[in-house]
């Protein structure tokens, strides 16, 4: 079996008490491979790493241009090397290679456009009313940056947080998720060779109580930056609270597909589907609800449920396949209990709903559709992760919005109509962080994301984030060559009134 190190100082090195966990590909079915189950002791090292290479002159000590440069030649390698990396993700996470691919090359933009960046950040000379003091702000690095990582898009999500904090000047200790170490661990090598000094992007591997919690818990990392679910992501929020760190937190979703009578049927079916069923539902913008409009719905529900029917699950590498395996165990078995959960609850089962051992030797479960579904259902208001969508009929705007928000969380929407007016309506009453029309699941470096409510705090992407990874520095300074005394005249006693020390 491969064995994975952890990237500390810019080398590989093995954890401190020689630990390793089997890491398994979906798609076998199979431990392929062992990585590092590390300790605090690991993260002691990493963020002392991470803390000299902060101060030191390979990275405090160079020009914003520099930097610039570095992250843009980051971003070249990440291209140059998108099907190795994509494919080392497939291994861990079971997603279609067609799809990782496609990631992988959209991650390099993340570099370019923040790299784009590292040389504009500036301060301003601020018009304050004492004439007599200059009075500026700087804008500065925070420091060692805390990433912590989920399965379901390793690296991608990992370029949200590295690309704006190193085009800041920080530098970063990730966590891995335990189920998709290896790409990660790859990445930061070829970083390394593409430039990046040692100690700048570190990389410790193990499980979320004894690596991502000290990491949330060292006193000498200055902010956590987390994506994963809800549950740990309020241990990290918790954590970092504590120390009064700040955090930014991507979570969950339980996102609706809005569809008005009025939109293209088949346009909608299309956006629908694939707003679920790509990645298998494993994505935190999955649309996992969908609400449409009474007078429709059996119509939406056939067309769906033909799409679904269609898919081809099977080898993730293989270029005909839509969905691959579900990427984790403990996922698969969550998602099987989620089904029989909304079949207790009275849901009906249009479609799937059961592994599908045919489609290969792993974790596969077949595209799930549940009509009869109300909005107040478990099944209708928490995260499943996986390829189960829930249809919930609505009669008008009104009642679609309030569906729409009734939820604890409020990550994405999507509305498909054909009503102009209609659709600008429901992109501001939506409690969402993304609103899509007649689209879905789109992304990009220049446009921030992130949620409401439940689904996080803060935004990843577009220019203003990289102000998530500075603090502002105020300095005022005085241009008289005495200190005005607030008291007036003061005879200090027992000292002779002094002229300057020569
Ligand atoms: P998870 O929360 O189980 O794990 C995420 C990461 O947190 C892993 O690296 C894990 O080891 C670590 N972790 C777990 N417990 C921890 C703790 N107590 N302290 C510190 N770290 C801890 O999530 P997952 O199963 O890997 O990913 C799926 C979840 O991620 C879903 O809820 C999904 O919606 C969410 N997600 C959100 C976004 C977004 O951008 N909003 C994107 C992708 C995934």
């Amino acid at each position: 079996m491969d064995r994975f190190d952890n990237f500390i100082d810019g080398r590989f090195v093995p954890p401190v008490g020689g630990a390793y966990l089997e890491t398994e590909n979906p798609f076998t079915g199979k431990a392929w491979a062992l990585i590092p189950r590390s300790s605090a002791a690991d993260v002691d090292e990493a963020v002392a790493a991470a803390a000299r290479a902060f101060r030191s002159p390979a990275w405090a000590g160079i020009s914003a241009t520099d930097r610039a440069r570095h992250l843009r030649r980051l971003g070249e390698a990440v291209a140059d090397h998108a099907a190795e990396l994509a494919e080392a993700e497939v291994r861990d996470n079971g997603k279609t290679y067609k799809e990782m691919l496609k990631q992988l090359q959209n991650t390099a933009e993340w570099y370019h456009f923040f790299g784009g960046l590292a040389d504009k950040i500036t301060g301003e000379v601020l018009p304050v009313d004492a004439k007599d003091h200059l009075t500026y702000t700087r804008a500065e690095p925070l420091g060692v940056i805390g990433m912590i990582t989920p399965w379901n898009s390793p690296l991608r999500l990992l370029a949200w947080k590295l690309a704006p904090a190193l085009a800041a000047g920080n530098t970063a200790v990730i966590k891995p998720s335990e189920f998709t170490s290896t790409a990660t661990l790859r990445f930061a090598a070829i970083a390394h060779e593409a430039g990046i000094p040692a100690g700048v992007i570190n990389v410790v591997c193990g499980l979320g109580q004894e690596v991502g919690q000290p990491l949330a818990d060292h006193r000498d990392v200055a902010k956590i930056a987390f994506t994963g679910g809800v549950g740990s992501g309020t241990a990290v929020y918790v954590s970092a609270a504590r120390r009064l760190a700040p955090v930014t937190l991507e979570l969950g979703g339980k996102s609706p597909n809005i569809v008005f009578a009025d939109a293209n049927l088949d346009s909608a079916a299309t956006g629908v589907a694939a707003g679920i069923f790509a990645s298998g539902g494993q994505s935190c913008v999955a649309g996992s609800r969908l609400l449409v409009q009474r007078e429709v719905h059996d119509a939406m529900v056939e067309r769906v449920v033909a799409i679904a029917r269609g898919l081809r699950m099977g080898d993730p590498m293989h270029p005909d396949t839509h969905v691959g395996p579900v990427a984790t165990r403990p996922q698969y078995e969550r998602i099987l209990a989620c089904i029989a959960m909304a079949l207790d609850e009275g849901a009906h089962l249009a479609h799937g709903g059961k592994p599908l051992d045919a489609a290969g030797p792993g974790l596969f479960i077949e595209p799930t559709v549940f009509t009869n579904v109300s909005n107040g259902m478990r099944i209708a208001q928490e995260e499943v992760f996986g390829p189960v969508l829930c249809v919930i009929p609505f009669s008008d705007e009104e009642d679609a919005l309030r569906l729409a928000n009734d939820s604890a969380f409020g990550l994405g929407a999507g509305v498909w109509t054909g009503n102009i007016g209609r659709a600008h309506r429901m992109a501001a009453g939506l409690q969402a962080g993304s609103v899509w029309v007649n689209t879905y699941r789109m992304t990009s470096q220049i446009v921030p994301f992130g949620g409401y409510k439940a689904s996080g705090i803060g935004r990843e992407g577009g220019a203003d984030m990289i102000k998530a990874y500075l603090q502002t520095k105020s300095v005022w300074v005085n241009l008289n060559d005495h200190f005005a005394s607030p008291f007036g005249p003061v005879q200090a006693a027992g000292v002779q009134a002094a002229g300057r020390a020569q």
